[in-house]
């Protein structure tokens, strides 16, 4: 079994909340998916147990989880409802750039309220036209006294609208390429901040994915991240670190895909004998389990090297994210399969967990980009 290396307490912790997902999200899950609406009150269960604290630092209000404690949480979550799992990690992924390159009074006023649960956060980077080329954004923020003036538009953000803290790349020197894009801190309520379409979605229906649309959008000169020119950096750093969230929910869709398949493989007699007891079966089921075991080491050891500190991780949050969705598609496929016709019904949760695991081969970076991160460090000895 794939051993976290945290402290007691976090391993109680972990404990604690794979109880509560189990009695508390499980039994929402597919009522989320059928209704394809936020759940509010998942979110408040999460900020009530201090679950979206993990991410922050006790200084601001968080309760400084390491991320090995993070993505065992997301993963708790996610095997139980994969929408709930993302609310976890997307109040880490919108909050990031202001961990990473946040100043003390940006972190003053942003992160105590995304701890509590009280704010939710988004992350902008991608366009219209602009997905894997993140750098082709077209988005501008101009300098204007001690504003910056925002005009242009992000498509696909998660939490968008709902998020009161918008962590949004735009570009403050279109001459100087990935140089030339920055990071601020936009808040829902700013002048020509607005919300345009509400995508409609194969899975993890319940999380609102939107487009953000900027028109003279009046953001305060103190809201940038870090300076000028640093925002291409800001983001990547995110995702770095945020990957391995990602490699954790696909990981959590997987165990509870092979949850129910055992369970139903167990139950289903057919000739007069539990479908369990046939070697086409198990087999099935043991190549699900040494896959998502792989998986789950992936993504331990990438959060692993971000709780030490290590430079050269990023190929290896990539790693993470690429192997636990890959298998995650795979699994869940096996698990409708074993589950037969009933695989195949809304009445079980198997056709969802596949329809969930999807967006995790795409989001936070595709599949493909993930490779090519790979074999760049492969390429450059990193
Ligand atoms: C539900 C959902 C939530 C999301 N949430 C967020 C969010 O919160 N914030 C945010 O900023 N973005 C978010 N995204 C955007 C997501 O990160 C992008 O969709 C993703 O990065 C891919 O971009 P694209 O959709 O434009 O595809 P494209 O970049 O157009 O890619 C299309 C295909 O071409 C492949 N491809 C592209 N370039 C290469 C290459 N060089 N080599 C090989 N293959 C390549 C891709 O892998 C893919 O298969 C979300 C998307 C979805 C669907």
């Amino acid at each position: 079994m794939a051993v976290l290396h945290v402290a007691e307490e976090e391993l109680a912790l972990v404990a604690a909340i794979r109880e509560l997902a189990q009695e508390r999200v499980k039994p929402r899950a597919a009522a989320i998916d059928h209704s394809g609406q936020y759940p509010w009150d998942m979110k408040e269960l999460l900020a009530q147990q201090d679950i979206l604290a993990m991410p922050f630092p006790i200084e601001y209000g968080g309760i400084g989880a390491s991320e090995q404690a993070i993505v065992a949480a997301i993963e708790e979550l996610s095997r139980c409802c994969a929408t709930t799992g993302l609310i976890l990690a997307v109040q880490q992924l919108g909050a990031m750039p202001i961990l990473l390159a946040g100043n003390a009074a940006q972190k003053r006023q942003y992160l105590p309220k995304l701890a509590s649960g009280e704010w939710l956060s988004a992350y902008g980077l991608t366009e219209s036209s602009s997905g894997s080329d993140a750098a082709a954004m077209q988005t501008m923020a101009v300098r204007k006294g001690d504003v910056y003036i925002l005009n242009g538009s992000k498509r696909f953000i998660t939490n968008g609208g709902l998020a009161q803290v918008n962590s949004i790349m735009a570009i403050t020197d279109r001459a100087k390429g990935t140089r030339g894009i920055s990071a601020f801190i936009v808040e829902r309520d700013y002048p020509g901040f607005s919300v345009g379409r509400i995508e409609g979605k194969m899975g993890i229906k319940g999380s609102q994915t939107a487009e953000l649309i900027f028109t003279d959008c009046v953001v305060p000169a103190e809201n940038l991240l870090g300076h000028e020119g640093d925002g291409f950096k800001i983001a990547m750093m995110t995702l770095d670190r945020t990957r391995p969230g990602i490699g954790a929910q696909a990981l959590g869709i997987a165990q509870g895909a092979l949850d129910l398949a055992v369970e139903y493989a167990k139950q289903r007699v057919q000739f007069n004998k539990p479908i369990a007891e046939n070697q086409g079966i198990q087999f099935m089921l043991a190549d699900m389990a040494t896959k998502i075991e792989a998986a789950r080491l992936l993504v331990y050891n990438a959060a692993e090297l971000i709780d030490r500190g290590e430079k050269h991780f990023s190929h290896y949050s990539s790693m993470a994210k690429m192997y636990a969705s890959d298998i995650a598609m795979e699994v869940t496929n096996d698990a409708i399969q074993i589950l037969g016709g009933y695989g195949y019904i809304t009445e079980y949760p198997a056709e969802r967990m596949l329809r969930d695991a999807k967006i995790t081969q795409i989001y936070e970076g595709t599949n493909q980009i993930q490779r090519l991160v790979i074999a760049r460090a492969l390429l450059t000895g990193l």
